[in-house]
């Protein structure tokens, strides 16, 4: 009998379906054609020797294969199947994500050409011919003389020349198109700058990490913002790439920056490819083809970045390692972080987690001294420590949200010509519209949740399901016509602070407002720039950005971080109050940092303000020990939902009573408990009902082998008929 092979077929929803591969002998990781319900699918092999006992008379054979080396290398198949199990997916969902779109539709991976163009007659000849008042021209036309070479159409804009510029010297003829493979960018001539001279505590850190290299080794970079991180990362990368490896940096969605690309740019004349999901399909495949063919030696990257195959991968960066958009929310529910720990390990090379406001989790494994803590305490560029100010809102008197003393501090830091942010983590212009007679509140009719009063679009709009409709002229309950907008978000503030300060250039930053990238970069631009003196912004303004004139960082409301129910939210505040203020007070200007709140005694806040993150860290590490939540133990919370409430408490409810048959190691400190089944804290969304089972062991491992155990029963009990559920292992959101 022939040797049968394990196939993972995309989207199925199984790890793998066992084939017969006839005369052919396709190695693991590659590509083949199998028959499937009726269809011919792409199937990725996963095993040359099955391990599985079917029937021999059901097996089909494989109808092709489609790479002879495979597509897909040991250590990428290795990583997807340490996420499958630990994350509770099945490999055909977790396969998909390390492959572009088009090889999972069975393309082969060539290499792409671009447009390229090149100065076709002598520089000086065409100078002469143009204008001098034609500044522009001339500036391309030395520029492509100097490249000396066919350059692509990015790296022409890249260095800031309009299309349209192009354009002309090419009807003109003395420019020629080609169509080249792309090339790349190192062979570009650009001025490099050299590295910074480290300070004692950068030496320090840097000096740590140098002996290791080579091996397997785990450090937490934990400095404030412009403490100087990103210059020991660049240096520990120019070390690796020495040694002729590749260089894997992982950053959240927003730490993409057009400056961050920059200075990476400016530093290595390496090759580099960027990997994030703004990427059209043509470009993703041509990032994923430069890294793994081992070609780009620098991979900037957003979360799913941790998937790309790299044959000679020497380092891994995790920037922002605390930042939630490293864990993925539907899907696969990975965390990139952890997921890259686990990369790491098995590749034997060292990783850099690097934050200002690190997670308990890091933190945790620094005092097991599973990872080294490189601590940078000063900034690099100014000693000159920030004043926070707890401005205490009980009792006075607000105008839209601010109180006379915060208003009056904002005007001193704008009569010294500078920069203020003030920060607001809710878009829109109120979160409610109240009737003032009978004190009805328009609600989603889909949601447990009211709409958000935005009043540039003239809506009321869901933040939870996005429904939309136009504004009522009176009260749906008692036709009463006074209807008040309570609560403030970023429209209203904006319109209040307009009022208070008509002179002042103002700019607004939220998702509304910006709804595109390059939109964000402009008006980014417009702070650098300084044409904007005051900005109101959401979270996108929390991280990331550094705006050397802007001293004062004011935070509108801090409460709703005391009063959540959600484990994590007074950590998420710290770590948003510590970087939203790390915003204000660079080089030489000190920073003032005003927290608003009604709890102005609240002790980790004072902790926070008073002996920094780091002792409110250890704090609240303290408290989670004694409640015996995460880092000391270990969370899964299993979500369910449907249109019939009672279905979905149902279900929840047997497989709760199935967690009590599942046996337990023996180990006498290992305990599991169950707590639920509970509505969601939105319990309902979108007309579906959310509940929710959360699942607590002292015990990673044995949290996983329950986990593989109820996962089985319930797929051959068909318990979920008609039920949306899935497994959040170390789920980050509560919700
Ligand atoms: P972080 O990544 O921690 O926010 P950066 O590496 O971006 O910090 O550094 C912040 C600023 O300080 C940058 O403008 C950087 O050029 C500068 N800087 C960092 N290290 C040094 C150094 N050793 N000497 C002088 N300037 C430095
Ligand atoms: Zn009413
Ligand atoms: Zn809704």
């Amino acid at each position: 009998m022939p040797e049968l092979i394990d196939v993972c077929i995309p989207n199925t929803h199984r790890n793998y379906f066992t084939y017969d591969p006839g005369h052919w002998t396709p190695a693991i990781g590659a590509r083949i054609w199998i028959p499937f319900r009726e269809k011919i699918k792409l199937g990725i092999v996963t095993n040359t020797q099955s391990l599985t006992k079917v029937a021999a008379n059901r097996i089909k054979t494989i109808a092709g294969i489609i790479d002879e080396t495979p597509l897909l290398d040991q250590a990428i198949l290795q990583l997807c199947h340490w996420v499958s199990d630990y994350y509770q997916a099945p490999l055909s969902e977790v396969l998909p994500l390390a492959l572009p779109k088009h090889f999972r539709d069975g393309e082969q991976p060539s290499i792409p050409s671009v447009d390229c163009y090149q100065l076709h007659i002598a520089r000086d000849e065409a100078l002469a011919q143009t204008p001098h008042r034609a500044h522009k021209q001339c500036e391309l036309i030395t520029w492509l003389s100097a490249c000396n070479m066919p350059v692509s159409r990015a790296a022409i804009q890249e260095a800031g020349f309009q299309l349209s510029i192009l354009k002309m010297l090419c009807d003109k003829g003395w420019v020629t198109h080609t169509h080249q493979p792309i090339i790349e960018t190192s062979t570009l001539h650009r001025t490099m700058e050299s590295p910074l001279v480290l300070n004692t505590e950068q030496r320090d850190a840097f000096e740590k990490i140098l002996p290791h290299l080579d091996s397997h080794q785990r450090f937490l970079l934990h400095g404030v913002t412009g403490s100087g991180k990103t210059e020991i990362y660049l240096q520990t990368i120019a070390e690796t790439l020495q040694r002729d490896r590749q260089v894997l940096v992982i950053v959240p969605e927003i730490g993409l920056t057009p400056q961050l690309l920059a200075r990476f740019k400016s530093r290595f004349n390496a090759p580099m490819a960027v990997i994030h999901s703004h990427l059209n399909e043509q470009q993703r495949q041509f990032a994923w083809y430069q890294a793994a063919t081992g070609k780009a030696k620098i991979i900037i990257g957003t979360r799913t970045a941790i998937f790309t195959p790299l044959p000679n991968l020497g380092l891994i960066v995790i920037d922002e390692e605390h930042d939630a958009s490293l864990k993925q929310m539907d899907g696969v529910r990975y965390s990139a972080r952890d997921t890259a720990l686990m990369r790491a390990h098995m590749a034997n090379i060292p990783i850099i987690l690097g934050s200002a406001t690190p997670s308990l989790e890091s933190l945790y494994n620094c005092e097991q001294q599973k990872f080294t803590l490189l601590p940078i305490n000063q900034q690099a560029m100014t000693s000159i420590p920030l004043k926070w100010t707890i401005s205490d809102l009980r009792n006075v008197r607000l105008q839209e949200g601010l109180s006379p003393n915060t208003l009056s501090t904002i005007q001193r830091h704008l009569n010294e010509g500078n920069q203020v942010l003030v920060f607001i983590n809710r878009r829109g212009f109120s979160p409610v519209l109240l009737c003032h007679q009978c004190g009805w509140i328009a609600d989603c009719p889909a949601c447990d949740s009211h709409l958000t009063l935005h009043r540039q679009a003239n809506r009321l709009i869901c933040h939870h399901c996005g429904s939309q409709r136009s504004l009522p002229n009176t009260c749906h309950k008692c036709h009463s016509t006074e209807l008040i907008p309570v609560g403030t978000g970023t429209q209203r503030l904006e319109e209040c602070l307009q009022k208070q300060f008509p002179t002042t250039p103002l700019i607004r930053i939220d998702r509304d407002e910006v709804r595109k990238k390059d939109e964000l970069t402009k008006r980014l631009k417009q702070i650098y720039d300084e044409k904007a003196q005051l900005i109101i912004g959401t979270q996108m303004m929390a991280k990331g950005h550094h705006f050397p004139r802007l001293t004062l960082v004011v935070v509108v409301e801090a409460d709703t971080g005391f009063y959540n129910q959600d484990f994590r939210a007074i950590e998420r505040l710290g770590q948003l109050l510590t970087q939203v203020a790390g915003r204000a007070g660079r080089a030489e200007h000190p920073g003032e940092v005003i927290i608003q709140t009604h709890f102005p005694k609240h002790p980790l806040l004072n902790t926070l303000i008073q002996r920094g993150y780091r002792a409110f860290a250890d704090e609240l590490l303290e408290a989670r020990a004694k409640a015996e939540l995460p880092p000391h133990h270990y969370l899964a919370m299993i979500r369910a939902q449907s249109q019939n409430p009672k279905k979905v408490m149902y279900f929840l409810q047997q497989i709760k009573i199935q967690l009590q048959n599942i046996p337990r190691t023996k180990h006498p400190s290992h305990s599991n408990a169950a707590y639920g089944p509970a509505p969601a804290p939105l319990a309902r969304k979108a007309n579906q009902h959310r509940m929710q089972l959360l699942i607590k062991s002292s015990s990673r491992k044995q949290l996983q082998n329950t986990l593989t155990q109820l996962r089985q029963w319930i797929s051959s009990t068909k318990l979920d008929a008609n039920i949306r559920w899935h497994i959040d292992v170390d789920p980050i959101d509560m919700s």
